[in-house]
């Protein structure tokens, strides 16, 4: 069984974020797609907010659709959270389970930066969706992997395959909003009704005075 799992930082998960999952959920017919926090991540500076908010700002984001979950095994793991642990912890622990590990362009383009990166579709698929605004070239080593691992349609009892959707993204991104709060700016379009509540009772990433 397919099985969808869509990591971020998720500082703050914002409507891009939600528009991806369920866009892939409903182009590949996935049963649900997981939300997996990366509680520490390996690739990237520390975030602005902590693992406890931004796991609670996911679950918020979450609880509004039934399809998505929000996954806590990177918070739960010590050390660096690698999307390697995660997809073969859970082919170790469910074998039926086909993990599709989706991502927007920027992160694809990124991937020969990530820990064991050649590896990792020995344990899942990599779906990749357009990214609006971060359009980046892809290195010769990622081109490499496509022309070894592309697939037109995905197979759902096989491993090792690449797909990019066609889908429409939305242009936003966690960068931006947390510039915006900051700066004082209107967010509330950008993300759910619940997270934009919890920003502010928590007031994250106001770097002043400033107020959302
Ligand atoms: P930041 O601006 O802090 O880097 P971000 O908005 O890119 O954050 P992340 O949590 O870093 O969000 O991204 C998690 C995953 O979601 C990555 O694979 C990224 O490519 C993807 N993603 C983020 N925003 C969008 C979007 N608007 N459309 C499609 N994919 C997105």
């Amino acid at each position: 069984m397919l099985v969808g799992m869509y990591g971020g930082t998720f500082d703050p998960v914002h409507v891009g974020h939600i528009h991806a999952a369920l866009s892939v959920q409903k182009a590949l017919q996935l049963q649900q797609v997981r939300l997996v926090l990366a509680a520490r991540p390996g690739h990237r500076g520390e975030p602005d907010s902590t693992a406890v908010h931004r796991w609670q700002m996911l679950c918020l984001a979450c609880a509004e659709h039934e399809t998505l979950v929000p996954d806590d095994v990177e918070l739960k793991r010590a050390g660096k959270s690698y999307t390697i642990d995660t997809v073969a912890q859970l082919r170790k622990t469910n074998p039926a389970a086909i993990p599709c590990w989706i991502m927007g362009q920027d992160a694809f383009a990124t991937l020969p930066t990530w820990y064991r990166w050649q590896s990792l579709l020995s344990w899942c698929n990599l779906i990749v969706v357009a990214r609006p605004g971060d359009e980046r070239p892809e290195p010769p080593e990622v081109a490499a992997l496509c022309k070894k691992h592309e697939v037109a349609t995905l197979h759902s009892d096989k491993i090792g395959q690449i797909a990019r959707l066609d889908l429409p993204m939305l242009q936003v991104s966690a960068t931006q909003i947390r510039r915006l709060v900051a700066a004082g700016e209107p967010v509330e379009h950008l993300l759910a009704d619940p997270v934009y509540t919890y920003i502010r009772q928590h007031r994250l990433y106001v770097k002043s005075e400033n107020t959302i």
